[in-house]
């Protein structure tokens, strides 16, 4: 057994963790994973700290924990705690850096063709306010982002790469390592949305080269809803401004003047869900405490097990792109895939499916309409992928 390998005894355990692995078979990590039972009690007990002793007075008892939570997301980013802002979604802060970032009419953004619509409908709106334009990047052969097609795009214009890591609506990851040099080396902004590939695959935003990286609690680092966070690397977004500050993210000195803090924290509001804060920051550390490399080894095994399985369905078809697969599983079937949705959620199975205008460039591209996607996790099992096949088999 490779030291990447769980033990059978590992795989107990890790279940154990997960009361949610004994109702249903989750399929649905892309959209939220199941919780471990102590991310949930990190919630619960802030909460009832809260009933008992009050708001305020619980954030000040909770201080550490709450530290905490930034000190782990930096240990997993490699980067310093005071470049991480937590906010209340991916999206969130996703927008509080991307409408950071100076941009004019006639600069040019450059994006991926599976951009996820809550970062495309921002740029639509930017090009209408100010007139900015906005490029798609040309996929390669494997259908993810062609790095030679990137840099034949860069010109004097092109002021942001924003991409999409792992896109919402199927397997690839994009080659975000060399996206970062190319920005580097163009000294073009580059913003990174890394909402399914945090708690997937391991990250160095040193390595990765990006000036921003957002990211989700609820899906793939199995945290709690309502909170997300964002890297804003300090040498080169430390002079930054926020469009959205208040008084934590900005203090008040004058009748005229007012003063941004300095750390990525300026990207936060006061007002947040503290209880979502300490439970992200026990799901990072239980993440870090099992090991990200071991937990990408195994996502991609169950990942290629599940493809090579639904290979075997009558009818059914994977649509997964990219080199390098990760653990979204996209497919159609014979049968439309919200009613499928329902049928397999009937036999306490979870999938989501995957909407069109949700990466509509790319969906349009490739003529495809609504499908499922299947997401596994490190805790998932084989048995689970062969019930989960018998009952698509019965149903299909
Ligand atoms: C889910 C998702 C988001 C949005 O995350 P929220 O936490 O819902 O705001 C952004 N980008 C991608 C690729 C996603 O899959």
């Amino acid at each position: 057994m490779s030291s990447l390998e769980f033990s059978q005894q590992a795989m107990a355990h890790l279940r154990a963790d997960t009361p949610g692995v004994s109702q249903v078979i989750h399929l649905n990590n892309a959209g939220a994973a199941l919780m471990p039972e102590v991310v949930g009690n990190a919630v619960l007990k802030y909460i009832r700290h809260e009933m008992k002793y009050g708001g305020y007075e619980t954030a000040e008892k909770f201080r550490s924990k709450i530290d905490l939570a930034y000190d782990h997301i930096a240990h997993y980013l490699s980067c310093s705690p005071s470049e991480i802002a937590i906010c209340e979604n991916a999206t969130t802060a996703w927008d509080q850096a991307f409408l950071s970032i100076p941009l004019e009419s006639k600069d040019e953004i450059l994006c991926s063709a599976a951009e996820y619509a809550s970062n495309y409908i921002p740029f639509l709106q930017l090009a209408k306010r100010t007139g900015v334009q906005i490029r798609t990047i040309p996929n390669n052969e494997y259908g993810q982002v062609d790095i030679n097609a990137l840099e034949r795009l860069i010109n004097d214009r092109v002021k942001l790469i924003a991409i999409t890591h792992v896109p919402t609506n199927g397997g690839l990851v994009n080659p975000a390592c060399k996206i970062g040099q190319i920005a580097k080396r163009h000294q073009v902004w580059y913003l990174l949305d890394a909402c399914q590939s945090v708690g997937q695959m391991p990250l160095n935003v040193r390595e990765i080269g990006c000036d921003f990286l957002s990211a989700t609690s609820r899906k793939y680092l199995r945290g709690p809803r309502g909170v997300g966070f964002l890297f804003a690397r300090q040498e080169t977004t430390g002079s930054l401004e926020p469009i959205i500050l208040d008084l934590h993210a900005a203090s008040w000195k004058s009748e005229q003047e007012y003063e941004i803090r300095a750390d990525a924290r300026k990207y936060e509001n006061w007002e947040t869900n503290l209880s979502g804060v300490v439970g992200l920051g026990a799901a990072v550390g239980y993440m870090l405490d099992i090991g990200i490399d071991r937990i990408w080894a195994r996502i991609q095994l169950l990942a290629d097990y599940l493809r090579s399985r639904l290979s075997t369905v009558p009818g059914v078809r994977v649509h997964d792109l990219g080199k390098t697969k990760c653990g979204i599983v996209s497919f159609s079937s014979p049968r439309d895939a919200l009613e499928l949705k329902k049928l397999l959620n009937e036999g306490s199975i979870n999938v989501s499916v995957i909407h069109p205008s949700h990466t509509l460039i790319d969906m349009q591209s490739r003529g495809l309409g609504h499908l499922i996607r299947a997401s596994v996790h490190y805790y998932n099992t084989e048995e689970e992928i062969d019930t989960f096949i018998e009952y698509l088999k019965h149903v299909v």
